[in-house]
């Protein structure tokens, strides 16, 4: 098929889409600073996927389009490193950060006074990359591998959208060939996102950040890895004789303005006492960044020092790593209990004999699911290590078997709910055991609270407490019990007042009204979360179209799963979900069908509009609607314009717009229109 001639408007717009999304990029991923709603985003995305489909031979390398991953590869093919990528040795005491300072001192013939200036960086424990830029593009993205030979995963670390796929004009003449070395990491946060919906889905959660970031990045199916929260903090550059970067410190000031994250909390000490005083300072934040580090990067600050120390075997002379001490210790197993989650997971969860690691104290750790357990192998009354990974649940890494005493019984999964002694079962694919008993007082409470809360029907007053209480009595088996509930009904119940009983009854009214996409979410079907509820209420506008709804359809939802569609669909097959449903209006919940404000219109989409003059509302009610319709507004008349708006009295750019033959619509004609 013959290429289609490319119109230059098309061209403009779509170097135009672009710059935007890489600019709403800089500042979600590297600034932590939204500039614009997810929806816009989207739009501002499709659209330039749009062009770029009907117009293939535009997509470039450097293309936002992609960051979204391609068709899984069959292997990563070697990455030969142009300069090895080093390993640092290590050290986890003052004293012997001191030898490494004498030994500094002495390779570049300083005495035992001076102060050397030390570039001194947190050490983040994920993955080391190198990205290779040439003539400014980037090319080749690889891990460390070896040193000498990484694998090249070039295309899923495009989809990492916090790093520039091309650096700017100036420096791409000044560095026709830079070789970028950084650390890609997931954040505690959203590891733990992550893995509470690897929970819900029943697959088997990662074991931390780092193992996550790792299994992420060498996924052979990209848009795996583009679905996943990754980041790239940049750490450094291969060569030390590049104009105009003549200490690490500069460079990092480079990286920083080429829109690459550089860690906040790198700093410059001068000595021994200085670094010492870093490190101290950093292992009392550690606990509040919201990613792991196991210590701190100290270099030689000065370039052409660090090329007169040189290197040992891999490890170079002018950089050290400092550890912190190991954040491991080692207790007594005294029993494993099975706790019940919302959506029935049973979980064994170790109970422990207290002890402290890494500054807080442990009493229990997570074992996840029956294959851990029986890998591990562990059992009651046997000494373990346990691993604390930043606020990450603690988790219990192997047993010492030396220590093993007697002859302790292989721990078994039990075969009945501990909550509701119902047989649990593990379905086939599945990592986790489930009870599958929807009045199961376990899930029910944990139901009940994530129903009640900020999210979802928000009914304050209705915590964990109360939710165990409801549930323990049995006047809330259902979610839809909850608008049956009388004052009569709470009054007996522990530290409940006549007060409290009716504010409650109050938050329940209330939470009547509540919109769909809270609803939705409030329902916890597994791997719907605000995000998907919000995407779902917007496609389907009630909850009965909802609960009819295909899998197919809502796959075709961006930002919906073929998993989480299928969680879906099976959530309003049983009947007792749908008689829940029917319950819950019934007792006065009002479902309002949902009315996204934001609906494509085809007259509108894509065009460029300008408003003038006085109209019958303020400007930015018809810039909204616009905007909404999928339209974009722009405050001068220019070639570009497809529309004028104008209004009473408008002057100058109503003269401009018919001079330039702009379409010129009265209010009338864009109501219309807009129609
Ligand atoms: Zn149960």
């Amino acid at each position: 098929m013959a290429e289609k001639k490319i119109p230059k408007s098309v061209q403009d717009e779509l170097t135009g889409l672009r710059a935007e999304i890489e600019q709403h990029n800089y500042s979600y991923y590297v600034l932590d600073n939204p500039t614009v709603a997810d929806a816009e985003y989207d739009r501002l995305f499709d659209r330039m996927l749009a062009i770029e489909k009907e117009y293939p031979q535009l997509v470039t390398p450097d293309s936002p389009s992609q960051r979204v991953g391609a068709a899984p590869s069959e292997k990563f093919e070697p990455a030969p490193h142009r300069i090895q990528m080093l390993s640092l040795q290590k050290v986890t005491k003052a004293e012997e950060f001191a030898d490494f300072d004498r030994r500094v001192k002495d390779g570049i013939g300083k005495s035992s006074d001076d102060n050397i200036e030390y570039a001194f960086e947190p050490k983040l424990d994920g993955l080391a990359v190198e990205l290779v830029y040439e003539n400014g593009l980037l090319t080749i993205g690889s891990t460390r591998g070896d040193g000498t030979v990484g694998e090249n995963i070039t295309v899923n670390l495009k989809t990492v959208r916090s790093l520039p796929l091309r650096l700017s004009d100036k420096s791409a003449k000044i560095y026709p060939l830079l070789e970028v070395r950084g650390e890609v990491i997931m954040r505690k946060s959203e590891f733990a996102r992550l893995n509470q919906t690897q929970e819900e889905m029943g697959l088997p959660p990662f074991a931390n950040p780092r193992n996550s970031a790792a299994g992420s990045l060498r996924q052979l199916d990209s848009r795996i890895t583009a679905s996943r929260p990754l980041y790239f903090y940049a750490y450094g550059i291969s060569e030390q004789n590049l104009p105009g970067l003549e200490t690490h410190t500069q460079v990092m000031d480079f990286l920083r303005a080429e829109r690459f994250i550089v860690n906040k909390h790198i700093a410059v000490a001068k000595g021994i006492k200085d670094v010492e005083k870093q490190f101290n300072k950093l292992d009392s934040i550690r606990a509040d960044l919201d990613y792991d580090i196991d210590g701190a990067v100290i270099k030689v600050n000065s370039f052409a020092d660090q090329v007169r120390l040189g290197q040992v075997s891999r490890a170079p002379r002018w950089a050290i790593a400092w550890k912190f001490a190991a954040e491991t210790a080692e207790t007594i197993l005294e029993d494993v209990l099975f706790s019940v989650g919302r959506t029935g997971t049973v979980t064994p969860v170790a109970s422990l004999k207290p002890v402290r690691v890494g500054g807080v104290t442990v009493k229990s750790a997570s074992l996840h699911n029956e294959d851990e357990l029986k890998e591990k192998d562990v059992r009651i009354g046997d000494t373990v290590i346990i691993r604390r990974a930043g606020d990450v649940i603690p988790e219990v890494v192997a047993v010492v078997l030396e220590k093993r005493k007697g002859h302790p019984e292989p721990l078994e999964y039990p075969n009945n709910c501990p909550s509701c002694g119902q047989p649990i079962h593990r379905p086939e694919g599945e990592a986790a055991h489930r009870c599958f008993n929807p009045a199961c007082p376990a899930q029910v409470v944990e139901k009940i609270f994530h129903f009640a809360g900020k999210g979802g029907m928000d009914i304050e007053g209705l915590g964990g407490k109360l939710a165990f209480q409801l549930a323990k009595k049995g006047l809330v088996v259902s979610l839809a019990d909850i608008y049956f509930l009388t004052k009569d009904d709470l009054l007996p119940l522990d530290l409940m007042a006549e007060k409290r009983a009716q504010n409650l009854i109050d938050a329940i009214e209330q939470s009547k009204d509540r919109p769909l996409p809270a609803i939705i979410n409030a329902l916890g079907i597994p791997g719907v979360g605000e995000t998907a509820a919000v995407l779902l209420a917007e496609r389907y506008g009630s909850i009965d179209k909802l609960a009819l709804a295909g899998v197919d359809e809502m796959n075709d939802i961006g930002g919906i799963g073929p998993i989480v569609a299928q969680s879906i669909a099976g959530f309003f097959g049983p009947e007792e979900n749908c008689l829940m449903i029917d319950r819950m209006k019934k007792g006065g919940v009002k479902f309002i069908p949902f009315k996204s404000e934001r609906r494509e219109v085809a007259a509108i989409a894509g065009k460029t509009f300008v408003i003038t003059g006085t109209l019958s509302k303020p400007r930015d009610h018809f810039k909204k609607l616009i905007e909404n319709a999928g339209g974009k507004v722009s405050s001068t008349v220019s070639k570009k314009t497809d529309y004028l708006l104008a209004g009473e009295s408008a002057g100058s750019k109503l003269d401009k717009a018919t001079k330039l033959g702009v379409a010129i619509l009265d209010e009338d004609k864009f109501n219309m229109m807009i129609d």
